[in-house]
């Protein structure tokens, strides 16, 4: 049994759980502690009190931790890759790009320790010199989502730790075993007792604890808007610093002078790959009418060529849905699209495999109007609802109309539209000629509206949340 990692210690939980692979409920990745809130008190009251040495340490003695961790992850990508696609279900080389992405996020903040500037400027007024610097903010609170397992949890941790933070790690319920493989790595990398700690367990329990609790100075979360929500609120009351990145409902336009193979290419992945578990995913594809019939055409050939299968097994393109709860709202959302009166031009049926898993083919509506609870809503799963648009500017404005604006994409071969849609499209990202979901990890992520809450997470940016700048004036 894997246990939750305490003040550098390897702790019971109150609880276990059995933590079930998605592609074949029968194997039982593993079994795995359950913390309650007096537990996450521990952990919290850990991460509080090695704050002040972990601040001073040296900006190398932080590299050094953290290079380690990365290197480690990359050696062990293969393995790690393995156990995070049986646990959650995205396909093996999915699972591997992501263990490999987080073993590389590490090592991009181990060089970010190294850089750590201020600046110093001349005061308005004589004799007096003004340095501004930035410090850590504390004991950094970290709640992730299922559909990440390590990648999330990586672009969270590795800033706070290179930023002098220390870390209480929650994960999501359902992917306890890439959580558990991190923090272990994370344990031998010679971080003082207290610097980091895992608490497996419950949301509404354990999380709602690290938002409560005062010695929390800042909290990232990642996770849905119904949740994010709460997490503002709490943070609110006791003046918290807080980081939100929730849902997407991410269009994606298609012109008619889009490049076809490149513009079903990119709705393909961005729509189905990951199941479509991913927040940048392609949920609505909004399609100029002259290229709109060949776009639909071609992309129902291209994914009824798709093989959904066992996550592990070779040549798989689509693994299960996570959970038996997550297809359900998957296949109430394709009801929900066909009571609508959207056009169901292929998949969106539950499909049995050679073992028990949580099999759904890839759902394309077509002759949607973007009023449709299918195109306003995160389903969070392979759903994709094509928008037939009249004109560009009909086609940006859909777009828009939306409560989210996490990822936008555009295909287009005309450089007046793509420049206009990248000035005028409400997102945190634009994808222009390749797909909504598929970004690097040295620059930042994150959206607008609805999606996104406070500074920025990854590459330099992730400064601005894990660290607070202090002015200094010297009269001298
Ligand atoms: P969720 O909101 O159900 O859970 C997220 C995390 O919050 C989990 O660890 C959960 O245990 C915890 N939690 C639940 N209740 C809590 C409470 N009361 N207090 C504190 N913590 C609590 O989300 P999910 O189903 O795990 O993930 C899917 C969602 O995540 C989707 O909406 C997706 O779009 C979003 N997501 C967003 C991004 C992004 O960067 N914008 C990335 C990945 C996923």
């Amino acid at each position: 049994m894997n246990r939750n990692y305490i003040a550098g210690q390897w702790l019971e939980g109150v609880t276990t759980v059995a933590n079930i692979n998605p592609s074949d409920t029968t194997d039982i990745v593993g079994y795995y502690a359950q913390a309650d809130a007096a537990q996450a008190d521990e952990a919290i009251a850990a991460a509080h009190a090695a704050a002040p040495l972990w601040a001073s340490s040296t900006p190398q003695q932080r590299a050094d931790a953290l290079d380690r961790i990365g290197s480690e992850i990359l050696a062990r990508r293969e393995e790690l890759g393995r156990l995070l696609s049986r646990e959650e279900g995205k396909t093996l080389p999915e699972g591997i790009g992501e263990v490999a992405r987080a073993g590389n996020i590490f090592k991009f903040f181990a060089g970010e320790a190294l850089r750590q500037r201020g600046d110093k400027l001349a005061s308005v007024r004589p004799g007096i010199e003004i340095e501004v610097t930035r410090e850590p903010v504390g004991t950094v609170g970290i709640i992730a989502p299922w559909n990440f397992p390590i990648a999330i949890p990586a672009w969270k941790i590795a800033p706070a730790l290179a930023f002098g933070n220390t870390v209480v790690f929650k994960p999501a319920e359902l992917v306890p075993g890439c959580a558990w493989a991190l923090a272990e790595i994370i344990s031998r990398a010679g971080l003082p007792a207290g610097t980091f700690n895992l608490v497996m367990g419950r949301g509404a329990e354990v999380g709602q604890a690290l938002l409560d609790d005062w010695r929390i100075d800042a909290i990232s979360f990642t996770g849905s808007v119904a949740t994010g929500t709460r997490v503002a609120q709490a943070a609110a009351t006791r003046l918290a610093k807080v980081q939100l990145e929730m849902g997407g409902k991410n269009p994606m336009v298609v012109l008619n002078d889009a490049d076809l193979d490149v513009a079903v290419e990119c709705a393909v992945q961005s729509a189905f790959f990951s199941t479509g578990q991913r927040c940048t995913a392609s949920s609505r594809l909004i399609v100029e009418e002259g290229i709109y019939k060949r776009f639909v055409q071609r992309m129902r050939e291209r994914t009824a060529g798709l093989k959904i299968d066992h996550a592990l097994a070779t040549g798989t393109d689509i693994g299960p849905v996570v959970s038996g709860a997550q297809i359900e709202q998957d296949l109430s959302y394709i009801a929900i699209g066909q009571q609508e009166g959207a056009r169901l031009v292929h998949g969106g049926e539950a499909v049995t495999r050679a073992t028990p898993g949580h099999y759904l083919t890839p759902a394309i509506f077509a002759d949607c109007s973007n009023e449709m609870r299918i195109c306003r809503e995160e389903i969070f799963g392979p759903v994709a609802a094509i928008i037939p648009a009249r004109d560009y500017e009909h086609a940006l404005e859909l777009a828009n109309d939306t409560e989210f604006g996490l990822a936008t994409g555009i295909c287009s071969t005309s450089l007046k539209h793509v420049q206009h849609f990248k000035r005028h499209a409400q997102a945190g990202m634009v994808m222009v000629n390749v797909p909504t979901a598929g970004v690097d990890y040295h620059v930042p992520f994150g959206g607008r509206k609805a999606s996104s809450l406070g500074s920025r997470e990854q590459g330099s940016y992730a400064a601005e949340f894990y660290t607070t700048v202090k002015t200094a004036y010297v009269a001298g």
